[in-house]
């Protein structure tokens, strides 16, 4: 379980902000102004994915390498191509000879992703932030991280430039009734462990699951039930959420199939909408979506809610009418 909200106001730079309920860690996406963050908002951020390197998604780099510098801090960075070079040069603003005698490091794992391949680099603060010497590559199949809990994976939008939209996925979560446990007699045990993984796995439904329990003078009796019936009895299943990050991209009939593609059935999709529809012409000059293809994405998608955001500052005072616009088109 996790909430996601906007860093800034419509109007200011983009990024979203995302806590898990259960562990103590956070995404980001998006690094453009994070001041107004709080620094222990900030020291729980784990991954960071950077949709392209306009100043306005990424000037946040400063903020974020002063907060959590002197820290024990293990940060993942992903951006788009030539995303090495940008973070080595914010790096090499900075004069680092004192570092090295800092109790705490601060890691960053920097993975530039392109086409067919992520290149990854590290950096530490204790080695005054000078690249590894060898960088390690694998090939970039949409997903950027895959852990037992979720997953994020990303794909290239043209917005004259390679532009990443993210979406982040929960795994479902599987749990054990233990009321049910109890009435059906069942004991707690390792056993758990596997029956869950059966789910997980999607074993057929008279796969054999076996119980063991110790029973007086620690002898083992084992049974075995099947697993349709534990899944019946014993188990409730959570859909995991899902939420997906579109920022800067024009409207193309390429750029709509892969944003619906994944952002498919998002809880919430997070999409920019600068320009009205009136102002299409100039929507599609600089690259961008208006309000009204934003909401229309997001409806073919089949997403449940929508946030837009990275207004023009044509509409100051006005942003409702994007909001109008784009709900207008989302419900149809
Ligand atoms: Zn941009």
């Amino acid at each position: 379980m996790f909430t996601a909200h906007l860093i800034n106001d419509p109007f200011s730079d983009p990024g979203v902000y995302v806590k898990f309920k259960y562990r103590n860690e956070a995404i980001l996406f998006d690094l453009g102004d994070i001041h107004h963050l709080p620094s222990r908002k900030i020291l729980k951020i784990k991954y960071i994915f950077v949709s392209h390197t306009h100043m306005d998604h990424f000037i946040g780099f400063d903020h974020l390498l002063r907060v959590c510098l002197g820290r024990d801090r293990h940060i993942t960075l992903f951006g788009p191509p030539g995303f090495i070079k940008n973070v080595e040069s914010k790096i090499g603003a900075y004069t680092w000879n004192l570092v090295e005698n800092y109790t705490n490091d601060l890691v960053l794992k920097v993975v530039e992703v392109q086409k067919e391949v992520k290149i990854t680099r590290h950096y530490n603060c204790q080695g005054a932030f000078k690249p590894e010497a060898i960088n390690t590559s694998e090939a970039f199949d949409g997903t950027l991280i895959d852990r037992p809990a979720f997953s994020v994976r990303g794909v290239f939008l043209d917005h004259k430039i390679p532009s990443l939209a993210f979406s982040l996925e929960e795994k479902n979560h599987i749990n054990v009734k233990k009321n049910a446990l109890i009435e059906m007699g069942l004991p707690t045990g390792k056993w758990l462990a596997e029956l869950k993984s059966s789910v997980i796995r999607g074993d057929p439904d008279n796969t054999p699951i076996k119980v063991e329990e110790k029973k007086q003078g620690n002898r083992m009796v084992e049974r075995t039930i099947p697993l349709c019936v534990l899944k019946d009895k014993v188990i409730k299943i959570t859909e995991g959420q899902k939420i997906s990050y579109v920022a800067d991209a024009i409207y193309s009939t390429d750029n709509a199939r892969k944003i619906i593609e994944l952002s498919r059935s998002s809880d919430t999709m997070f999409i920019e909408a600068p320009f009205l529809d009136e102002d299409i012409e100039r929507a599609s000059e600089k690259y961008h979506l208006t309000a009204k293809q934003a909401g229309s994405l997001a409806r073919e998608a089949g997403v449940k809610n929508i946030t837009i955001y990275h207004f023009s500052p044509k509409y100051k005072g006005c942003g409702d009418v994007l909001t109008e616009e784009a709900m207008k088109a989302f419900k149809g």
